[in-house]
């Protein structure tokens, strides 16, 4: 049974504008996925209407069968079993990590409330921080706080709306593994929303693509990757190789064999980069022209080499009609 339903949800804002088209999933309880989406490609939105905080035009959100209102049906836009986290996180300056995680909790019991803080201090990390205040704390200790806070009433759905973009890749890479495995322990449902695919990948075994407010392909990311449905979902993960004589069929540089002697093609070397973990070489196939880009762990190649080059058939990509 479907616990979030996200039901054929339209969204034009104007004219020019059209954020969402048709957009429609359902997700278990304590799912976690990731959407991928470039910027305009509609995720703001589609998480806004999903916490009932933007009016849609067509469709509709349910939790656990019950419809999300839209603030032109509720007085109070939004649910309290609902959080949306963004970049533009508030803390209170000048409350300290720990008032700032029991800060929504004020309503409660208060056993209860130095309890929960205590979990969420545990949980995120947070422990010897708790006294400090936001401006003490480095941007990923910020965000994390804002993140402890929205947990800190357990909600049933998180929606994270690219939290992490003000944090260097290394910050950004650690917090999201320590999200993952929060979430992995707990039966929230995530969205986690982002233009990164590494990102993505890190956070969720589930993948969304949003391109133009349509959502254009959904599954595991090594699915996606063998099978992508369209040209734009295949180059998220790759450079692709066309493959001379079939317009509609590509190779991935990463299944493209290196061969000395004798491959499918010859070509020749027209650069060859050092990258860290292997080399990037661009070369060109010999009876077409055709430009390629192959890698191999090897640092022995020249510009001017001539390799072979080969790939299994069942690798190639390709888009024919379905
Ligand atoms: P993303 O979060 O993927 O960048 P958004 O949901 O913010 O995408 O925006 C999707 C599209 O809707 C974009 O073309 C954007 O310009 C437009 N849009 C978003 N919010 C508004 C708004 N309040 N008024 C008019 N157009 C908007
Ligand atoms: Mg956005």
């Amino acid at each position: 049974m479907s616990y979030l339903k996200i039901d054929n949800i339209s969204k034009q804002y104007d004219e020019k504008n059209i954020a969402l088209r048709q957009v429609g999933f359902a997700l278990k309880k304590g799912e976690v996925v990731s959407v991928l989406g470039e910027s305009g490609s509609g995720k703001s939105t589609l998480l806004r209407i999903i916490a009932g905080l933007e009016i849609q035009d067509e469709g509709r959100v349910y939790l656990e069968d019950e419809k999300i209102l839209n603030p032109a049906e509720k007085l109070v836009a939004g649910y309290d079993e609902i959080k949306l986290i963004h970049q533009q996180y508030k803390l209170y300056l000048n409350s300290t990590v720990e008032e700032n995680i029991g800060r929504p909790l004020l309503l409660y019991d208060k056993d209860y409330r130095r309890e929960r803080v205590e979990e969420i201090l545990q949980m995120l990390n947070l422990h010897a921080f708790r006294h400090k205040l936001p401006k003490q704390l480095s941007g990923g200790q910020q965000q994390k706080v804002a993140i402890g806070r929205a947990l800190s009433i357990e909600p049933e759905v998180l929606l994270l709306d690219e939290p992490f973009s003000s944090l260097d890749t290394i910050q950004k890479r650690e917090l999201i593994e320590e999200l993952r495995h929060i979430f992995e322990d707990s039966d929230m449902t995530v969205i986690f929303v982002t233009h990164d695919l590494d990102d993505a990948l890190l956070m969720s075994k589930k993948l969304f693509i949003l391109k133009d407010g349509e959502l254009v392909q959904k599954g595991a990311p090594r699915d996606i990757f063998r099978k992508p449905k369209n040209l734009y979902t295949a180059q998220l993960f790759s450079h692709l190789n066309p493959i001379p004589g079939n317009g509609e069929a590509f190779i991935r540089p990463s299944d493209v064999k290196i061969e000395k002697v004798d491959g499918r093609l010859e070509a020749e070397i027209i650069s060859a980069q050092y990258l860290i973990h292997y080399t990037q070489l661009t070369v060109r196939l010999k009876d077409t022209d055709v430009i390629w880009k192959v890698e191999d762990q090897n640092r022995l190649y020249q510009k001017g080499d001539s390799i072979g080059l080969s790939f299994h058939e069942e690798n190639i990509i390709s888009f024919s009609p379905q």
